[in-house]
């Protein structure tokens, strides 16, 4: 089994499957981040605004996997934008985490209406540029801003991490993302565990594969070069999702999962107007 990474505009590699942990207390973080970690997932994904980061933190400090080979990801929330205040929020994720520096760093949300989405840019640039952030990026990005923010500072986002399942594929947000050189995170991957699981065509290709409709979906993502971090706190099927690198899907069947998009299948919050 090859564990996959994906080459990002900075010339780091991300790998492309790790593990989420939105909706997950601290406690119960600590306790699945070092399940995955021994089950061999090596990013994690998570968020100032999950409340979770002093529980990854204490997972990654237990694991004997050593920190330089976890790809570590969070994010700056809404409320947290502007440049110093950024940089302080940041500081005190980085204090949470018990870590140095993070591999990644995310704005979490676009939030125009506050209109600070370009001085919290130039903020994640400093921190970059002090190391504390090895790279930088932003989540729920429309393309307008995406441009804004590249035009302003002339430095491209190294991801955009976006609302992605089978049921809202976002090819055009992903063609907007490829062209201006920028890799696309799937957030929600699995449809937050609703009906995609247990779609006919999902279900049909599961079946010929003898695996899990969670595995056929990640698959599929990581197929079409998505970077992808599917949540569970379930034991097993923190392992069997990670397994999913193990199966390899046909033109044929990607191309089915790639047609079951629709126009209404967004679950969570539009960018375009959310806070
Ligand atoms: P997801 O699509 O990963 O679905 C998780 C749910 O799917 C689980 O709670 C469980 O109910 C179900 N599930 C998981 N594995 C399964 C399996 N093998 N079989 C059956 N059911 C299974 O949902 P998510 O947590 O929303 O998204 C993943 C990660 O994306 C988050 O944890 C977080 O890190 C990130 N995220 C980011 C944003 C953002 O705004 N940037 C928003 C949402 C999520």
């Amino acid at each position: 089994m090859t564990y996959p990474s994906v080459k990002l505009n900075d010339g780091r590699a991300i790998p492309q499957l790790g593990f989420g942990v939105w909706q997950v207390e601290n406690d119960i973080a600590e306790k699945v981040v070092g399940i995955a970690l021994d089950d061999g997932y090596r990013h994690i994904d998570t968020a100032k605004i999950y409340g979770n980061e002093e529980g990854v933190g204490k997972a990654i400090a237990a694991s004997s996997v050593d920190r330089d080979e976890i790809w570590l990801t969070t994010k700056v929330w809404n409320d947290d934008q502007g440049y110093d205040r950024a940089i302080e929020a940041f500081n005190e994720s980085l204090a949470r985490l018990g870590v140095e520096s993070v591999d990644l760093l995310l704005i979490h949300w676009v939030s125009a209406h506050r209109g600070l989405y370009l001085e919290t840019w130039k903020a994640l640039i400093e921190l970059q540029k002090q190391g504390k952030a090895k790279s930088i990026g932003v989540s729920n990005f429309p393309e307008e801003h995406l441009r804004e923010i590249i035009d302003a500072t002339g430095v491209t986002p190294a991801v955009n991490q976006i609302e992605l399942h089978p049921y809202f594929n976002q090819a055009e947000l992903r063609k907007v993302n490829d062209e201006l050189g920028i890799k696309t995170e799937a957030w929600s991957p699995l449809g937050q565990g609703g009906e995609v699981l247990k779609d006919p065509v999902i279900t049909e290709i599961a079946e010929t594969h003898s695996a899990t409709s969670a595995q056929v979906i990640i698959a599929w993502h990581l197929a079409n070069g998505i970077i992808v971090f599917p949540k569970s706190v379930t034991e097993e099927r923190i392992a069997s999702n990670f397994k999913a690198l193990e199966l390899k899907l046909s033109p044929e069947e990607i191309e089915k999962i790639n047609g079951l998009t629709r126009e209404d299948g967004r679950i969570g919050a539009d960018p375009a107007t959310a806070d």
